[in-house]
């Protein structure tokens, strides 16, 4: 499952960034999920829930932000948002753009918790 691999990860990543801050626990973590990165939310949920558990983030919530694919056109010399996610093409001059700005990317953006006590005395 696609999902699992990547929850996994997100749990290793935040967990390792939260010891190495000295936080006892995680309870949420915000993910920027691009759209072509084929996740399906509720299974990414699912699956964070269960790669959390017996870890410092088991409970966390899990915000997912999408965000969009963004192509960069040749002809307009500008970034643009197709008007399907799937659809390579200038949605101004209708030119094909094979260039992704933004899309296929999973991003930690943040995460809260709590400080554990010995960390926050020093
Ligand atoms: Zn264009």
């Amino acid at each position: 499952m696609h999902e699992l691999s990547i929850a996994r990860s997100v749990v290793d990543e935040v967990a390792a960034a939260a010891f190495a801050r000295g936080f006892a626990w995680v309870s949420g973590v915000r993910l920027e999920v691009g759209s072509l990165c084929g996740v399906i939310d509720g299974a990414l949920e699912f699956a964070f829930e269960l790669a959390a558990a017996g870890t410092p983030l088991e409970g966390a919530c899990l915000e997912i932000v999408r965000t969009p694919v963004r192509l960069w056109c040749p002809t307009c010399l500008k970034v643009v948002q197709p008007a399907e996610d799937a659809m390579f093409v200038c949605p101004d001059c209708g030119n094909s753009c094979g260039e992704l700005v933004s899309g296929r990317e999973l991003v930690i953006c943040a995460f809260v918790g709590q400080v554990s006590a010995a960390a926050a005395a020093e």
